[in-house]
């Protein structure tokens, strides 16, 4: 069906879903309504967020969602799930046809679940098998008291190591706030102070020192990409199972911009991901394992998760299946080149970028240096004016992680809408313009602010109009009228 045919039939069905929606609960169809006025009328530069397509949109909202089916595919303890089963095979032949992956797990609700899954699923192969063989029974039903409190002892005494928080590691990789920060012995890798990339010798170093059972690769606010093959050979040398977690730029995977030593799937035992960054695809994870570890990740459910999530799993299968197409591809090559663009619009008028700029397809800007501002002043000043972004802590961060010194940039939503580079040199424009005309204002206690800020009047307006020009060139759903 051409585009123009499936916007049309789009517009049929959310004008009367909203119809639908609105005799139960008419707060949440408006609701509904005004969230997509809000999403098309500002500039979404959040590295985590994008918009999915329409297919995937509509697959999430059916009686999917009433099916119990714990277990996974032909092993459920509930009745009836045959389609659930087509619905989970067809989500899972598409991961691994996509990733090139041995074996795809695709229930996770989130990445966070993902991550927890995974964790589990390196335990339960690396740790409980040999500790039943140790101690001489067959299985888990054969453990005495005594042999489940020295297996309890093992799984809790297993040490990870994750990049840094302030480099741009997410909290899942064994920080406090996260069970993972408290599941395990945690130390983390850094990035080099002078370039801000990461230093593969420093990490040997402290792999060699520190025997991790399990390496993660990955990160949530690091502007460069990673070489999986070294991280590989570092995890080697110390047997430590290799774990990229690859939420925030699986898109940039999918599309084969990251491929041989930056791929992730082939290099690391165990990848997991998010379907809803830059992959384009419904809320929700996944986890791709090689074959030693699929019978354990099968097994997440009901381990780590409850009764999976049909509907997602559906709209997870459609969006895959878009994933594989050239028209993916050229947008994954275009979330990079927007990076691009956008990086060398904040350098060409002066601004401080943390490694000096990106190979992926975020930017993270040091607005302390460049602007004499906190993240949190620059994420309300930007707000104000009508544009998305989020605050970011900094390598050595000086403001801590609450009021950060950075903002961070990414380019997958608004190159969904259609913004090409000379789009995103006028939107590093409109940021710097903004940021320019900012200053922080003095705190109650009269010391210079960490949240206070004052902007130069007539500016917001002015943006506003700029970056209404850009969203009404580049529209979101164009054709799609509610
Ligand atoms: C976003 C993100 C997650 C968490 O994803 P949720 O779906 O919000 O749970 C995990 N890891 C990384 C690296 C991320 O960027």
């Amino acid at each position: 069906m051409p585009t123009t045919d499936v916007t049309a039939k789009a517009t049929i069905a959310y004008q009367a879903m909203l119809e639908v929606i609105a005799t139960a609960e008419p707060t949440v169809a408006e609701a509904i309504r005004k969230e997509l006025a809000d999403q098309r009328g500002s500039l979404k530069l959040i590295a985590s967020e994008n918009y999915a397509t329409l297919p995937t949109l509509l697959a999430m909202g059916t009686w999917f969602s009433d099916k119990y089916a714990e277990g996974t595919v032909g092993h459920r303890f509930y009745a009836g799930c045959a389609n659930v089963d087509t619905i989970e095979a067809t989500a899972a032949r598409h991961a691994e046809e996509l990733f090139g992956a041995q074996h795809a797990y695709v229930q996770p609700h989130s990445g966070i679940d993902a991550n927890l899954v995974a964790y589990w699923t390196i335990l339960s192969h690396r740790i409980e098998l040999p500790a039943l063989e140790e101690l001489g029974v067959k299985s888990a039903n054969d453990l005495s008291e005594q042999d489940w409190e020295t297996l309890r002892h093992r799984l809790g005494d297993q040490r990870l190591m994750g990049m840094s928080l302030d480099a741009g590691g997410h909290l899942t990789h064994g920080f406090r706030p996260n069970i993972s920060g408290k599941m395990f012995h945690q130390r983390s890798y850094g990035t080099d102070p002078a370039t801000g990339f990461i230093d593969y010798d420093a990490v040997r170093a402290q792999v060699r020192e520190f025997k991790p059972l399990i390496l993660v690769a990955g990160y949530s606010a690091y502007p460069r990409r990673v070489n999986f093959a070294t991280m590989r050979e570092i995890a080697d040398e110390v047997g430590a199972t290799l774990m990229v977690d690859m939420a925030h730029f699986a898109g940039l995977v999918a599309g084969k911009v990251f491929t041989g030593d930056e791929n992730p799937v082939g290099n690391a035992q165990v990848v997991t991901t998010t379907t809803h960054k830059s992959l384009r695809g419904p809320r929700g994870g996944m986890v791709l394992v090689d074959d030693e570890f699929a019978a354990d990740v099968d097994r997440g459910c009901p381990m780590v998760l409850g009764g999976p999530l049909a509907n997602m799993m559906s709209a997870k299968a459609v969006a895959l299946a878009q994933a594989k197409t050239p028209d993916f591809q050229a947008y994954a090559r275009a979330i990079a080149s927007n990076a691009k663009a956008l990086a060398e619009g904040f350098l060409r008028r002066g601004a401080t970028l943390v490694t000096g700029g990106t190979d992926n397809h975020i930017v993270l800007v040091d607005v302390a240096t460049s602007f004499g501002l906190t993240g949190r002043q620059a994420e309300s000043a930007l707000l104000d004016a009508g544009i998305v972004t989020n605050r970011n802590s900094i390598p050595g961060d000086p403001n801590g992680a609450w009021y950060t010194s950075g903002i961070r940039l990414g380019t997958p939503a608004l190159t969904s809408r259609g913004f090409d580079a000379d789009a995103f040199d006028r939107v590093a424009d409109l940021i710097c313009e903004t940021l320019n005309a900012t200053t922080a204002a003095t705190a109650s206690n009269g010391k210079p602010g960490k949240a206070k800020y004052e902007m130069a009047e007539g500016l917001t307006s002015r943006v506003h109009d700029e970056a209404h020009e850009l969203l009404d060139a580049n529209p979101l759903y164009p054709g799609l009228e509610l």
